[in-house]
């Protein structure tokens, strides 16, 4: 048996109620370990391709880390994956909070559905206890009250819940998964996924502890990692920001340096955005009540807000994410915090992705200004730049899937097709997906993946590449310390090995965590580089030939040119990058032909030779 894991996961059919655990074999955990790894290794063998997203036969995982659960600091990540309902491609998404722990704590380390349930039901994992509850009561309830619902049903406050709430039961093809309090799976819209198959929640409680090969070793690793992460260190400097502020700490950081879009990616920098220090992390942090963390993270940069009063009251609700004031923010030229504390309230009690729907509300923005639509188009709401209740107005309509708003509701590239009139110059997406907000100019590392990974406009799938070509250093390793030609392998590659184990990607901001040591101590594996390099190569190969299976080629990916020519204005003016050479020097060397379809020496190499030639390719 693997060390740090159940060896075991959960497969359940909602269409016939049927549940039904398989064990896992070493050698899975051995080459994919999980999160993403595992998700992709099950979803490839046992999906076809071509399925419809919102239909029977997609898969939809929640798989732990194998260092999820342990006394590791900062992995308590879980992976949600499926077909991606908005792209048709791979789809994944992670999420912090107490979930993941607490399905590993069940005995467990994934689970796993098919099918479509008669009705609303959810899922029960409560020690010994598995079973399909009936959720009639819990449709149409939000996020927060659907959390508090089921704690008041099992009578236990600790049990750690993942629901969606009214997007993702109307099939919005930009609803998330929500974790706990202030954390979701937003990205891919796999809350649609959720809500095709009838599933509002899974309510986790377990007590079993994970079993690792050396406890006295990870003590020492821990203690050596807790002293390393000193945030008054200098080298700290970035997990110090994180830890005072959380990710909002690096707004103005990132709008004054041109990588935050500003007025749907027409502009950038400083002069674009005048007022842009109303919205920094240190304004938000003015009205954090309360400091919150994932499970074991010593960072620790969540926060529960409370706007007390005015027009965007609000008690106890998430401290925005950087994403979603760049996206309500900077991106809609408002600059009204306390309207973009209420906006993520409100995204994240209906659930859905603050990224695409900020991008979904900036583009209807610049339409109208546009002239392209008017009132009449908007049920009467001036949708004029800046304009706060408009927003919030327009953004109900969404969530609710009420007249303008259903057209937002599935994400700009839809909504374009729908209102035509040349709306489709505005709207801004890669294959189907809004790109987060990070100007890909910038950090070459970042546009290339927007355009090349398996999940199109993620900033998060290569992160250590980008983190990288930004000069702070992700890992304690020199062998990670590459050139910025290497930084395509090495980005993408290091990223998904530490998905795969459950490491939270902010955690890379202090550049000191032993993730090998870690792994030594939990697995006794005789681990090093190497290996974490090419478990990430595996898991970023069969991501990809997912993609090859489901018919996707490279010219189906394209930035758009606000994001893929030398921007004319702002501080990245005249940079020019050539994305789709950078994307072909990716290809190469992941051992991939100019088509992105992996060639046959490198699926020997990687061990998916059989797999792929079973599976199709
Ligand atoms: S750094 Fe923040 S998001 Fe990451 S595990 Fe810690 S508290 Fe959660």
């Amino acid at each position: 048996v693997t060390k740090g894991c159940n060896n075991k996961v959960l497969f359940v059919n909602l269409t016939s109620g049927s549940i039904n655990e398989e064990p896992i074999p070493e050698e899975i955990y051995r080459n994919f370990v999980g999160g993403v790894g595992l998700g992709v290794r099950i979803l490839y063998e046992r999906m076809k391709p071509g399925v419809d997203p919102l239909g029977p036969d997609n898969m939809l995982g929640f798989v732990t880390g194998i260092l999820t659960g342990t006394k590791v600091p900062a992995t308590s990540r879980y992976t949600v994956v499926s077909k991606s309902p908005l792209t048709g491609t791979w789809g994944d998404a992670n999420s912090g909070g107490y979930f993941g722990p607490m399905l590993k704590a069940t005995g467990y380390d994934a689970v796993f559905f098919t099918g479509i349930s008669p009705k609303p039901v959810y899922l029960l994992l409560y020690d010994n206890k598995v079973e399909l509850r009936d959720a009639t009561e819990l449709w149409g309830k939000d996020t927060v009250e659907t959390r508090e619902i089921l704690h008041e049903e099992l009578g236990d406050p600790t049990v750690s819940t993942s629901c969606i709430g009214p997007a993702g039961e109307s099939l919005s093809l930009l609803a998330s998964i929500h974790t706990d309090r202030a954390h979701a799976a937003g990205r891919s819209g796999l809350g649609a996924v959720m809500g095709s198959k009838r599933l509002k929640a899974i309510a986790v409680k377990g007590s079993q502890s994970v079993d690792v090969a050396n406890g006295a070793l990870l003590k020492d690793v821990r203690g050596m990692y807790l002293r390393r992460l000193d945030i008054f260190r200098p080298e700290n400097a970035l997990a110090k920001l994180l830890r005072q502020f959380g990710t909002c700490g690096f707004t103005s950081i990132f709008l004054t340096s041109g990588v935050t879009p500003i007025k749907n990616w027409g502009l950038a920098g400083a002069e674009a955005f005048p007022s842009h220090a109303k919205i920094d992390g240190a304004n938000i942090t003015k009205y954090q009540v309360k400091k919150i963390a994932c499970s074991g993270c010593p960072i620790a940069c969540k926060g529960l807000v409370t706007v007390e009063k005015g027009p965007y009251a609000v008690s106890m609700a998430d401290k925005p994410e950087y994403e979603t004031i760049a996206g309500f923010g900077a991106m809609c030229l408002n600059d009204d915090i306390e309207s973009i504390i209420k906006i993520n309230d409100i995204c994240n009690r209906y659930g859905i992705d603050t990224v695409s729907a900020g991008t979904a509300i900036a583009f209807a923005m610049e339409c109208y200004e546009r002239g392209i639509i008017g009132k009449e188009q908007t049920d009467g709401i001036e949708l004029t730049w800046g304009n706060a209740p408009a927003i919030i107005a327009m953004l109900e309509k969404m969530v609710k899937r009420e007249g303008f708003g259903a057209l937002l509701a599935d994400g700009v590239q839809r909504a374009a097709e729908k209102i035509g009139g040349g709306a489709n110059e505005y709207a801004i997406h890669i294959h189907g997906e809004e790109p987060a907000y990070h100007d890909g100019r910038a950090l070459p590392a970042r546009g290339t993946a927007y355009l090349a990974d398996a999940t199109p406009g993620r900033h998060t799938s290569w992160w250590a590449g980008a983190q990288s070509q930004a000069g702070a250093p992700f890992a304690p390793y020199p062998e990670l310390r590459v050139s910025p030609e290497e930084v395509y392998f090495v980005g993408p590659c290091y990223t998904q090995g530490c998905a795969s184990f459950g490491l939270c990607f902010s955690a890379f901001f202090a550049g000191n965590f032993p993730l090998i040591e870690f792994v030594g101590a939990v697995t006794g594996w005789d681990f090093d580089v190497k290996e974490a390099l090419t478990i990430g190569h595996r898991v970023q190969t069969l991501r990809q030939a997912f993609n090859n299976r489901e018919g996707l080629r490279p010219e189906d990916f394209e930035l758009p040119q606000r994001m893929a020519a030398p921007p004319s204005a702002g501080p990245l003016t005249g940079l020019s990058v050539d994305f789709k050479t950078l994307r072909g020097k990716y290809y190469e060397q992941m051992g991939w032909d100019a088509q992105g379809v992996p060639s046959d020496q490198t699926l020997a190499q990687l061990g998916l030779k059989e797999l792929v030639a079973e599976r199709g390719k």
